[in-house]
């Protein structure tokens, strides 16, 4: 039992961090501050941050509209532009793509989700021409390919209502944007380098940091966004990292901006490379670049030659190297030490995630927000539902990885060959078996996601759901073609993304 002392709200909240990360669980703790908690986040310029992070899923959108924000300024501010999904190049093998789209394709029907009805077309010789792309029943794609961007309509019978979009934006504009709303609702600013650490009555707590220059800042609940090292949870608490490289090989990456050469794209794009791949992500004023490669395939100076010459536009930047390990930290919270960012972990950005992951961490502690005695169920609640999702998203990646045909390289055959988590290899079995999947334990990737990068990947059901060959394979036929109609001609008058972006939100600079 605590004493007294220990117990009571907490009153002082201290945010170890200014990156992404940091500025977002400000702007989410800024509520506090109402109440009289007093909340400070430190950062260190001489430090820096991590300085990219910009593809994102559309649960960006509920957490600024939690903040309040308004979405357009919000893009005007951070020379955002739409996304609609990511492109994959080259990866089930050479030469190939495939989109993973948000939103949903077609709708289900009779309690049977609509691929199934697409797979029984497909599989039934007479039919499977005409059963076309899976891409041309999903609004969010078919406006993808055709560089088209809408929001979607609120009225949920029409098809537009099942559009899914997020944002592609500068990092750093997004943290300073963060960081206006933050000061302006009370959270408190300090500069300044953390060079110690004070812990507690508990082996498990920290009581103060202490500045470079001297000054002490001390709190109740700490929140360590300190990037990948985890001052405090690593650090200072030796939690522990559990180390997923076996099943993520990729430990390397290498950024950079370019200048834009045609009208941005809604999409992110992922071309799979020798040794791991490249991101492409237009925003406004630019297109950021990257190679996540494995250190151990290929050397820096090379993923950097690689990089640049599959550059559409001229650098704008000298190039900036990254190292990680993938992975998650054994323990998110420990005590009163909360890790949320690069801090708590990191899976590389094939799927847009880490944004999302500050998120629903922040979510989650908002909603186990401990007293001063830090009961442990809340704790261990709290370590739980992190090391699902971590463990959900990582089983995502792996599977863009390991199913693939590519043998052109060594880093290809080591994926194609590598061992899966179980939990992944019983999904794949299932979705090959008779395309079905199943979300399970509030997985981020809905059912649609799954089959989008089975399916891009090649992963091609032997069967379908015995339910539809149930039905008048007539009715299956009007049902497919009526909504490739309707998808095609909504997607066919939605405005072109740069025009949608220049009436709505474009940035008053550069
Ligand atoms: P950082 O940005 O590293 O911030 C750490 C903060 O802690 C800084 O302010 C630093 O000054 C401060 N700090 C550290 N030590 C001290 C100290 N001693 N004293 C005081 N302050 C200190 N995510 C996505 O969602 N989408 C993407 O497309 C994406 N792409 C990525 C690509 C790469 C190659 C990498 C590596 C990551 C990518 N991410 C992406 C992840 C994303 O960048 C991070 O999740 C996000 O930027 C959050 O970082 P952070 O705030 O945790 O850490």
């Amino acid at each position: 039992m605590s004493d007294d002392a220990e117990r009571g709200p907490i009153k002082r909240v201290v945010i170890v961090g200014g990156g992404t990360a940091g500025w977002m669980t400000a702007a989410a703790m800024a509520r506090l501050c109402a109440g009289g908690v007093a909340v400070t986040l430190i950062e260190s310029d001489e430090i820096g941050t991590v300085g990219v992070g910009e593809a994102t899923i559309p649960t960006l959108r509920t957490f600024n509209a939690m903040l309040g924000i308004d979405e357009d300024d919000f893009l005007r501010a951070t020379q955002g532009t739409f996304k609609l999904g990511i492109e994959f190049v080259g990866w089930g093998e050479i030469g190939e793509r495939y989109l993973h789209p948000f939103g949903t394709y077609g709708r289900e029907s009779q309690a049977i989700r609509f691929h199934q009805f697409w797979l029984a077309l497909r599989q039934d010789r007479r039919f499977a021409k005409e059963a076309g792309r899976l891409d041309d029943y999903n609004i969010t794609a078919s406006a993808a390919h055709l560089g088209r961007f809408a929001r979607p309509a609120g009225d949920p019978t029409t098809v537009l209502s099942t559009l899914g979009y997020a944002f592609h934006l500068d990092a750093g504009l997004y943290a300073r944007y963060l960081r206006r709303h933050a000061e302006d609702r009370g959270i408190r600013r300090v500069e300044g380098c953390i060079v110690d650490v004070q812990r507690g009555a508990r082996a498990d707590m920290i009581a103060a940091v202490t500045l470079k220059d001297g000054r002490v800042i001390d709190g109740d609940l700490f929140i360590d966004c300190s990037g990948f090292r985890g001052l405090l949870i690593e650090d200072c608490l030796k939690t522990g990292y559990e180390d997923w490289s076996r099943w993520l090989p990729c430990d390397r990456a290498v950024a950079v901006p370019c200048r834009s050469v045609e009208p941005p794209r809604p999409y992110t794009r992922a071309t799979a490379d020798a040794a791991g791949w490249r991101w492409r992500i237009p925003l406004q004023h630019r297109v950021g670049n990257g190679y996540v490669y494995a250190s151990a395939h290929i050397d820096d100076a090379e993923a950097e030659r690689t990089l640049i010459a599959g550059l559409d536009g001229e650098p704008l930047a000298a190039p900036r190297r990254l190292s990680f390990t993938a992975g998650r930290r054994r323990r998110a919270w420990v005590g009163n030490v909360v890790a949320i960012g690069l801090a708590g972990g990191f899976i590389e950005p094939l799927e847009s995630t880490s944004i999302h992951l500050i998120q629903t961490g922040i979510a989650r502690l908002l909603a186990l927000f401990p007293d001063r005695d830090f009961a442990q169920p809340e704790t261990d609640q709290y370590n739980r539902m992190t090391a699902l999702e971590y463990e959900q998203v990582r089983d995502f990646i792996i599977l863009h990885y390991k199913a693939t045909a590519r043998d052109d390289t060594p880093f290809w055959r080591r994926c194609r060959a590598m061992e899966i988590p179980d939990t992944l290899a019983a999904k794949i079995a299932l979705f090959r078996s008779s395309g079905r999947v199943f979300r399970q334990d509030d997985d981020l990737f809905t059912l649609d996601s799954w089959v989008a990068v089975m399916l891009g990947q090649n992963i091609m059901p032997d069967g379908h759901d015995p339910l539809v060959d149930a039905l008048p394979i007539e009715g299956t036929r009007r049902f497919l073609a009526h909504l490739r109609d309707i998808v095609g001609r909504t997607a066919a008058a939605m405005p072109r993304h740069a025009d949608f972006i220049a009436h709505h939100c474009r940035s008053a600079w550069p």
